[in-house]
């Protein structure tokens, strides 16, 4: 399999036919996006390929960098290689890649969930031959609640600190979660405010066509006897840091598919933890494997000896990427 359509290198994965990476690790002449999250985007390629609705979001964390937009399902093709882009449901604008050459398909799933989020489009199975799947939640012990259970934890939670006259702050990623959670709680209980680095991302989201509910910015301007009754959401990096001063007295919590391990909100010390991921759990990846109908299936990003074991287990034939990684 090291000789495949899509190759595994310390720069990323690479389709040597049509010499482009995916989600590359540095700059290169051709990238292909999942999605606009830092670690899957990164800056100083020359021209980027990325499903339409991320195109916003990669211009304003990538800095203005050429793009070919595609919309879901659209193919294209590079020296001869044919490309298209296929929800995964992880994020606004997240994307599959699907990559065929001569009959053989290969799917670059990228992150995905198999849950509709409200927000993203939901996920699609893409059949193939040869499936990449990631493998953060790739144990059996990570299995989600449905969201609506959660987000009436977290309604709960609001209303609970509006009695007691104290704001609500939940940390959440700035794409994706933030927006999540922004349309799932229910707004009838109060306003919802945002600090400013959500704030760029949700404008992105709406120049991309997403209809976000009512939200607020947090600045300087607001003031206590709104916050006091307000749900606002801020980025992680903000927890424990001299802006939450303002909003003193409040309640903190984060959502996270991490708040599902022992001890992770302690270490954070948050008042509350919120289990929500963007990611599938091991029910969602084990549907999303037997659903690309792939023989053959790559596992990256997380727990990929252990899921890649599991697959083994069932009869198919599955590796972990770090094993199949070529030097160039
Ligand atoms: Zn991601």
């Amino acid at each position: 399999m090291e000789k495949g359509l899509i190759q595994f290198t310390p720069k990323g994965m690479y389709v040597p036919l049509a010499d482009v990476y995916i989600d590359p690790a540095a700059a290169v002449d051709k990238a292909f996006l999942t999605h606009a999250h830092s670690d899957h985007a990164r800056p100083g390629s020359t021209l980027y390929f990325a499903h339409a609705q991320s195109v916003p979001i990669l211009k304003h964390r990538l800095g203005n960098p050429a793009i070919n937009a595609y919309s879901y399902g659209e193919s294209m093709l590079v020296n001869g290689v044919k490309f298209s882009f296929h929800p995964s449901g992880h994020v606004p604008g997240s994307a599959q890649i699907r990559v065929e050459y001569k009959g053989e398909v290969w799917v670059a799933a990228g992150d995905y969930k198999i849950e509709n989020d409200g927000l993203s489009i939901p996920f699609e199975p893409v059949k193939c031959h040869t499936f990449i799947t990631e493998s953060t939640f790739g144990l059996p012990i990570y299995q989600w609640q449905k969201q609506e259970l959660i987000f009436n934890e977290i309604n709960e939670w609001w209303k609970a600190n509006q009695e007691r006259k104290m704001a609500s702050v939940i940390f959440a990623y700035s794409l994706g979660k933030a927006q999540r959670i922004l349309q799932n709680v229910n707004h009838e209980i109060g306003e919802i405010y945002v600090h400013g680095s959500i704030a760029n991302m949700n404008e992105a989201c709406e120049q991309a066509g997403f209809k976000l509910k009512p939200w607020k910015i947090l600045n300087s301007g607001v003031g206590k006897d709104l916050t006091r009754t307000a749900l606002i959401i801020a980025p992680p990096s903000a927890a424990g840091t001299p802006w939450l001063n303002k909003l003193e007295p409040y309640s903190d919590a984060v959502a996270s598919g991490w708040m599902a391990v022992r001890g992770s909100r302690r270490r954070l010390s948050t008042d509350r933890g919120f289990v929500l991921s963007d990611h599938a759990d091991w029910d969602g990846l084990n549907w999303a494997v037997k659903e690309s109908k792939a023989q053959n299936i790559i596992v990256s990003h997380g727990f990929t000896q252990a899921f890649a074991r599991h697959l083994q287990e069932n009869g198919l034939n599955a590796l972990e990427e770090e094993l199949i990684r070529v030097n160039y």
